[in-house]
């Protein structure tokens, strides 16, 4: 069944539709069964039919092979293609125009099995030969990567696939026939590019690699940032590139900024209209014309005036909801996202910690106060990033009531994060946390919501971090942290976590207190398995590598946020240059590279 939601544009005349579906069961119930007195039976097939769209597999980053989900990912493409064929068929007779009138883009590779499902259709039940179908279907199909994380790649079970989808895995095995021996062609005598390109895995039990199928069966292949974009043409999809490379592409995630700026903050969307215009709202990076404005004292009082407001009510808002107080003249730093390991909150808790001691240690020097918030969901079965949520509830309970500490520092665990709770917490942010291990995040859109809220950023050289210190400027943003490249080096030599625990003392004393229970005195070893993959099983995100670069970061940050003129200078100038990141920008970059659309003249009526 189809359930349509109205997108309407921002006043442009135009609303699109968005078409989900949901499996629904033509027959509510089996008289016969009921009849006989089978009443289970008599409503299993119907149970057993809707299960298909029932849940969203709720992890992020990471495959799960389950045969629902396989079911799930093809009936959602099985039902948008015939839904695609049926309206083309009511207008052509034949296909020589379906890749003009038709593109469909693979948002990350779940969707994929539409390669092979679009095959079947133009041969099986269309009637076209392979050669004809192949073309069409290379043409039509754009493929967006998000994630390099090796453990988030699809690879279905060749066994699974053979049971579930039995025609799809004749076809796989056919496109994988004709492409190996392109394969062979372009690289003579080469059994290593046979292997790393198969569109099957040998190693083990037998797999579909479903990205290398979206990347074999589509015309353009991207990345969400540049980084991102290289490391698929350098590593991860090398060989591919080698082979096309043409089809690969950079297209740099965005944000609206109707949602991340109009509405979420009324009041800096009002002071930027009254001294620029509201050109803005439709096109961003008429956000330029502040740059004047950072020198205007004036004008910075007013834009701090704003922060402090939001920030007012998001203490409000949280009082309401999680019943605590927060310091609003503290400096709001907020790391919110999904909980992950790449993602490094325990980097994040870590400095707390660090924090803690050290106003611990000498309770009457100057601090900068800081307000610390982490938010986010840990995917179900994700039993360290529970533990890691844990840790960060547990430390906050330690930090919070101890009265040497004051209000000089604050932890606070924000639950249910979600985009309504975003929405309150990133116009009162005013450090936006984006730290995770160089090379691991594709692109991030967290960190750019935040700039154009006039939050600073503290980060690594990661995803889109490395195009916004580009836009806003090197004295603008504040970056720690290994690179890709240095991450390798330090790889390939050999890297051991537990010399720099010993060799950092203020490091020690931190992962010491987690082990021996200081923050969790009913359960001393509860946060045991955090120390050990830290200190004895590699520390996979490199967090103890970029702990001291982290720290002695974060002293710069606290130092410029004393100098309350500068900070809001730098905080107007963020803003004023973060234009590129919006989603029009993104959208068009489709539409052109990939897409082959132009835009359609808007006639708007008054
Ligand atoms: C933007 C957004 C994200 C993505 O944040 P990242 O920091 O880029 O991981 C996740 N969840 C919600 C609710 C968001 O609004």
């Amino acid at each position: 069944m189809a359930y349509d939601t109205p997108i309407p544009g921002y006043r442009n005349n135009t609303v699109n539709n968005l078409r989900l579906w949901a499996a629904k069961s033509t027959r509510e119930f089996d008289f016969s069964y009921f009849n006989e007195g089978n009443y289970i039976r008599a409503v299993e097939n119907k149970q057993r039919s809707e299960i298909i769209s029932k849940v969203l597999y709720p992890n992020d980053d990471k495959f799960e092979g389950k045969e629902l989900r396989l079911k799930q990912e093809y009936f959602f493409v099985s039902a948008t293609l015939q839904d695609v064929m049926r309206r083309f068929k009511k207008g052509h007779h034949d296909f020589s125009k379906f890749n003009d009138k038709v593109a469909v883009q693979l948002n990350d590779t779940h969707p994929a099995i539409a390669i092979p499902e679009l095959m079947r259709t133009l041969i099986d039940v269309e009637h076209l030969d392979w050669e004809k179908a192949w073309e069409i279907t290379v043409k039509t199909f754009g493929y967006t990567n998000h994630t390099i994380l090796p453990e988030a790649l699809e690879k279905w079970s060749v066994s699974l696939m053979e049971r579930v989808l039995p025609r799809h895995i004749q076809i796989i095995y056919e496109i994988n026939r004709r492409f190996l021996s392109e394969v062979a062609y372009r690289f003579p005598g080469s059994s290593e590019h046979q292997q790393a390109m198969s569109l099957i895995d040998e190693n083990g039990e037998k797999k579909v690699c479903m990205a290398h199928l979206a990347i074999v069966g589509s015309h353009s292949t991207n990345g969400v940032a540049a980084l991102h974009t290289e490391l698929l043409k350098s590593h991860v999809f090398k060989p591919f590139y080698e082979m096309f490379p043409e089809r690969f592409y950079n297209i740099t995630n965005g944000i609206t900024q109707r949602r991340w700026l109009q509405k979420c903050n009324p009041e800096l969307a009002q002071l930027i209209t009254k001294n620029i215009g509201d050109g803005w709202v439709k096109n961003l990076q008429e956000l330029k014309k502040l740059i004047p404005f950072a020198e205007d004292k004036g004008f910075r009082d007013e834009w701090r005036k704003i922060k402090l407001s939001n920030k007012l009510r998001l203490t409000e808002y949280l009082m309401h909801n999680n019943t605590f107080a927060i310091n609003v003249n503290a400096m709001f730093d907020c790391q919110v996202k999904r909980i992950h390991e790449y993602k490094r909150q325990l980097l994040n808790v870590l400095h707390v910690i660090y924090l803690y001691n050290k106003i611990r240690a000498n309770p009457t020097a100057e601090y900068t106060p800081r307000s610390v918030i982490i938010g986010g969901k840990a995917a179900p079965g994700y039993a360290t990033a529970k533990l890691i949520i844990k840790l960060i509830n547990s430390v906050a309970d330690v930090v919070n009531n101890d009265p040497v500490i004051g209000g000089r520092l604050r932890l606070y665990f924000l639950a249910n994060y979600r985009v309504s709770l975003a929405e309150n917490t990133i116009p009162a942010t005013d450090l936006s946390e984006q730290i995770s291990t160089a090379g691991t995040e594709a692109s991030g859109t967290g960190n750019m919501k935040f700039a154009l809220n006039g939050a600073l950023t503290i980060g690594t050289l990661d995803g889109a971090n490395i195009e916004i210190k580009k836009e806003v400027g090197d004295d603008n943003i504040f970056i720690f942290g290994m690179t890709v490249e240095e991450i390798k080096q330090l790889k390939n030599k050999g890297y051991s976590p537990y010399d720099y625990y010993q060799k950092n003392p203020e490091l020690k004393e931190v992962i010491d207190m987690i082990g021996n229970g200081h923050f969790s005195p009913q359960h001393p070893y509860v946060f045991r398995p955090i120390v050990d993959s830290l200190l004895y099983q590699g520390d996979q995100y490199f967090l103890l590598a970029d702990f001291a670069s982290y720290v002695s970061c974060q002293e710069r940050v606290s130092r410029l946020y004393r100098d309350r003129e500068e900070w809001t200078k730098k905080s107007i100038l963020n803003v004023a240059r973060i234009g590129v990141f919006s989603s029009d920008r993104s959208i068009q970059e489709y539409a052109q590279k990939v897409w082959g659309v132009s835009a359609s003249p808007v006639i708007l009526t008054p």
